[in-house]
């Protein structure tokens, strides 16, 4: 059975309901499911792809008026694990609770992928097509590195995106409160991971004995206790500037004069004190790489003084021109040149030759007008996120790519810090928030210069 889909809270509720824990995915019965709804529209062609039929991926052209180029709507369909995570209402079954929609995905991001479709049903069913040929892209893979979603797509099948120039993701979007304003996102760079491990090496031993000095045990307290919570050197990308000038520009005192003074590099210290903490530390990790210890392994057994331990670290560069080799050598500054470090994993990172830049032309313009036309209170805000999402590797197609699924939260809401944790939830409001400013986006978008 399917819905019409033009209700997201329904689509919501169906999408949380097919569990898609990466790993191990299974993002086809989550595909086949979309697929079965667009199934309903004859003008739309679909295609499933995928190295597997357990994770496919969906690309489904809906086309548009011909005033416009192609649009790119992506969002993955797998979500991450709960293991571990005390949740009050069941992570799979998409309950609706005074009001809110609870599951794993909801904001993370089905309630994203329900809101797209939506709003491309809801111009269907009321007879309308967008203003140029819309591509939805449903993804596999994205929280576990993306190989057989975005970057399969990419690597094996560029030419359905031939033509697109701009391209609607996740992050962003999301409503942020500070010092009473509500700001509304616009995605316009984002961190890319350089996950690493580190391996520790040293004596070991039976576990009843005194330990010999420089075990790895000794050295693992050495390197937490250096790496935990450590500010490497301070990098301003454009993009994190212009956000700054944004903030500066629209809060009260004396947050005004924080961020300014952040801008201007006067707290070489530390984040301003005026500042919230989430805040202050969200916008002081997108001026500079970050690293987080965050998977300790060593032995099994209680009576065995390990002889290797490996320490893995999530890390983080900003975007931009800087390598991994920039990044380790900022490392290397504090754990010295003769600590094993290997490479786990790198972000896809844009050829500089194809380098698409944040760019704030018309595109961007159409992005702030719906929002302001939605919510005259808030204030658009260019953003730069220290998570990495598909963006970069649509980027580079040559595709410029936004973070923008608007939703407009309750004051004091803390929905954005449930991503990845326990008791994921997004109210009924804010999806239909975010399918309004999508449908707008659809009936409206336009690009000369983007
Ligand atoms: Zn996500």
């Amino acid at each position: 059975m399917t819905t019409p889909a033009t209700d997201p809270v329904p689509l919501l509720q169906e999408l949380i309901r097919i569990n898609t824990t990466n790993p191990p995915g299974d993002e086809g019965a989550c595909v086949a499911h979309i697929a079965e709804i667009l199934a309903q529209c004859p003008e739309v062609d679909v295609q499933v792809l995928g190295p597997d039929n357990d994770r496919t991926n969906l690309v489904a052209r809906f086309p548009g008026r011909g005033e416009a180029a192609p649009l790119l709507l992506h969002g993955h369909s797998d979500v991450v694990p709960v293991t571990g995570q005390d949740w009050l209402y069941p992570p799979f079954e998409g309950l609706l609770v005074n009001g809110e929609v609870w599951g794993r995905g909801a904001i993370d991001m089905k309630g994203g992928l329900a809101m797209m479709l939506s709003a491309l049903m809801r111009l269907r069913a009321a007879g309308e097509r967008p203003a140029g040929d819309v591509l939805l892209a449903v993804v596999a893979d994205e929280e576990n590195g993306s190989r057989v979603g975005a970057g399969y797509l990419v690597d094996n099948h560029p030419e359905l995106f031939a033509g697109v120039r701009c391209a609607i993701g996740e992050e962003g979007g999301a409503g942020v409160e500070l010092g009473g304003r509500r700001f509304h996102p616009v995605v316009v760079a984002e961190k890319r991971a350089c996950w690493l491990r580190i391996t520790l090496r040293g004596p070991g031993g039976h576990g009843s004995r005194l330990a010999p000095p420089d075990t790895p045990m000794a050295k693992l307290g050495r390197l937490l206790t250096v790496l935990s919570g450590v500010r490497l050197p301070r990098h301003q990308t454009p993009a994190a500037d212009r956000m700054l000038a944004t903030l500066a520009a629209a809060l009260p005192e004396p947050l005004d004069e924080a961020v300014r003074r952040l801008r201007a590099d006067h707290v070489r210290d530390g984040v301003p004190a005026s500042l919230p903490l989430p805040e202050a530390l969200y916008l002081d990790s997108v001026l500079r790489h970050t690293v987080n210890p965050t998977i300790v392994r060593t032995t099994e057994k209680i009576n065995v003084v390990p002889g290797e331990i490996s320490v893995d670290l999530d890390g983080r560069i900003l975007p931009g021109e800087f390598s991994v080799a920039d990044f380790t050598a900022e490392l290397r500054e504090l754990i010295g040149a003769d600590v094993q470090v290997d490479l786990l994993l790198e972000g896809s990172k844009v050829d500089p030759a194809k380098l698409v830049e944040p760019e704030f032309g018309d595109f961007y313009d159409c992005l702030v007008e719906i929002l302001t036309k939605a919510d005259p209170d808030a204030v658009p805000l260019p953003m730069i996120t220290p998570a990495s999402t598909d963006a970069r590797l649509f980027a580079q197609l040559g595709i410029r790519c936004y973070g923008w699924l608007p939703m407009q939260l309750p004051a004091g809401s803390d929905h954005r810090s449930l991503l990845h944790r326990a008791n994921e939830r997004i109210p009924v409001d804010a999806l239909e928030f975010g399918t309004q400013c999508l449908t707008e986006l659809l009936r409206t978008y336009r690009y000369t210069n983007c």
